[in-house]
């Protein structure tokens, strides 16, 4: 007999924690609790991908209703209507986490609705002042969106108060260059709000290949957003109807809304961690092990709150990892490489191994590259072009990655990161039959090598 209230404590109601409460009560019989202080469903389905892709969607009719005239449809595109689309995406949201919710209760897993925080190796305190045991405790608080210190930004949004505006701004800055940034900039863009973009590098997407991501800047240009690059907000101050901008390029400008999206911290904040022995990196994320364990043997941790590969999918792998090792008796390392990703932009950017830049540091490669106007937007006289790109090493003639920056790069990526994963080299890519007439069959008909790099 155990002398503990629970085998596994989780913090944290969203895709890492849930997940790994549902499995480890679910498929081993343990005695799980699972402490959410918000919304259960976590930052992917409250406030991140879910409502963000349901935004992206809303966002791509626009270009979709204008390109329906050249097809000879008589159409013209009325209002957008935020209030009415803003309904509907709250509703789907509380359908969602209803569904969390009874996941959880179905599995077995006991759920206090209140912040927790740790107090011991095996003692954790919800909000109420209750204290409770467990074998093993499970961090999995995620992360918040930070704000870079500039004066007067307290009259700024970040994502996370998107989702609720009471009415769509007539115009928005979004200060930053990472994917949420770019994301948010082309749906603004798309539902007809004026959207300006302030990043202080030199290109967006920082870490992405430089040919895509540079692609995407300029196809983002081109749709109407107002991209500043090497730029930054100095002050801000509110007025009578927006926010006044000062920045570093000499814009002094008004804005409606001003949106960060300029980071993300770890959910480490008064949570008792350092004092009884979890330590904590620069950003104050939780530094675990191969496992998932901290320097604490009974406190593990998964997803965003460790800061590694912050995605959806990696916290739940994380999160069934953590069960493996801790209740099945396999110990499990989640496997990072070659995680295949995709960038809800507009055009999408899907991307899986290294960029062109990071192979060139593992030896010889061979870069396939096209570039070329598809033909469905092409028809609707837009100059949009798309991205297929392959790296591949020259010595193992596997191919190391493959970044695409095209409508539906997300759904193809998925497909190509499974043969990537598998090994495959350029020769099986070739031997594949093209898939015609699509976009992506170019990734199977390029012959010869835009460029080698010894
Ligand atoms: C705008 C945006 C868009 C995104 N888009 C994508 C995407 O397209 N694809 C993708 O893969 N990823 C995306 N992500 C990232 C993804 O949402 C996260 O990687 C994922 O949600 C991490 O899961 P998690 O379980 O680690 O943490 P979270 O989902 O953040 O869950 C942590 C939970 O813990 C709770 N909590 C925190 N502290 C406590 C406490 N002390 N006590 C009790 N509860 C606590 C929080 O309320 C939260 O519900 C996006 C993120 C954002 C912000």
């Amino acid at each position: 007999m155990s002398n503990f209230d629970y085998d596994l404590f989780v913090i944290g109601g969203g895709s890492g924690g849930v997940r790994a409460a549902r499995v480890a009560a679910g498929e081993t019989g343990a005695k799980v609790a699972l402490a959410e202080e918000s919304r259960y469903g976590g930052t992917c389905v409250i406030r991140g991908c879910v409502p963000k892709k349901l935004m992206v969607f809303a966002s791509e009719y626009a270009p979709a209703m204008e390109d329906a005239k050249a097809y000879g449809w008589n159409i013209e595109a009325g209002d957008f209507e935020w209030p009415r689309f803003r309904g509907a995406l709250e509703a789907e949201l509380d359908r969602l986490e209803g569904i969390y919710r009874k996941l959880l209760a179905g599995s077995g897993v006991e759920t206090f609705d209140a912040r927790a925080k740790v107090v011991d190796a095996h003692t954790v305190e919800l909000a109420t002042g209750e204290r409770k045991t467990a074998k093993h405790i499970l961090l999995a608080m995620g992360g918040r969106p930070i704000k870079p210190g500039t004066p007067g930004e307290e009259h700024a949004i970040t994502s996370n108060d998107i989702f609720h505006l009471d009415k769509l701004p007539k115009s928005i800055l979004i200060v930053g260059g990472g994917y949420i940034a770019c994301e948010f900039a082309g749906i603004m863009n798309g539902l007809g709000v004026e959207t300006t973009q302030y990043y202080r590098g030199a290109q967006i997407l920082r870490g992405f290949d430089e040919e895509a991501r540079g692609l995407v800047s300029e196809e983002m240009i081109q749709n109407g957003v107002e991209l500043h690059l090497g730029t930054n907000v100095i002050e801000m101050e509110k007025t009578g109807s927006g926010i006044h901008v000062k920045a570093t390029n000499g814009d002094k400008r008004d804005f409606d809304v001003v949106m960060f999206a300029t980071g993300r911290h770890p959910n480490t904040e008064d949570m008792g961690l350092e004092e009884v022995g979890v330590k904590l990196g620069r950003k104050g994320e939780v530094l675990v092990d191969d496992y998932g364990q901290t320097d604490v043997p009974s406190i593990y941790a998964v997803g965003d709150v460790t800061d590694r590969v912050n995605l959806t999918p990696v916290a739940i792998r994380e999160g069934m990892a953590f069960v493996e090792t801790v209740f099945k008796g396999n110990p499990t390392k989640p496997d990072h490489e070659l995680i295949p990703t995709a960038i809800f932009t507009q055009p999408e950017m899907g991307t899986v191994g290294l960029s062109e830049e990071e192979a060139r540091d593992h030896g010889p490669i061979e870069v396939y590259a096209t570039s070329f106007r598809p033909m469905q937007t092409l028809f609707a006289g837009r100059e949009a072009r798309v991205l297929m790109k392959l790296i591949v090493c020259a010595a193992t003639r596997k191919v190391l990655g493959c970044h695409i920056v095209a409508p539906g790069a997300g759904e193809m990526i998925q497909l190509a990161g499974i043969a990537i994963k598998m090994g495959a080299t350029k020769e099986d890519f070739d031997r594949t039959v093209a898939v015609h007439p699509t976009m992506s069959e170019e990734i199977v008909t390029m012959k010869t090598p835009t460029r080698v790099v010894e």
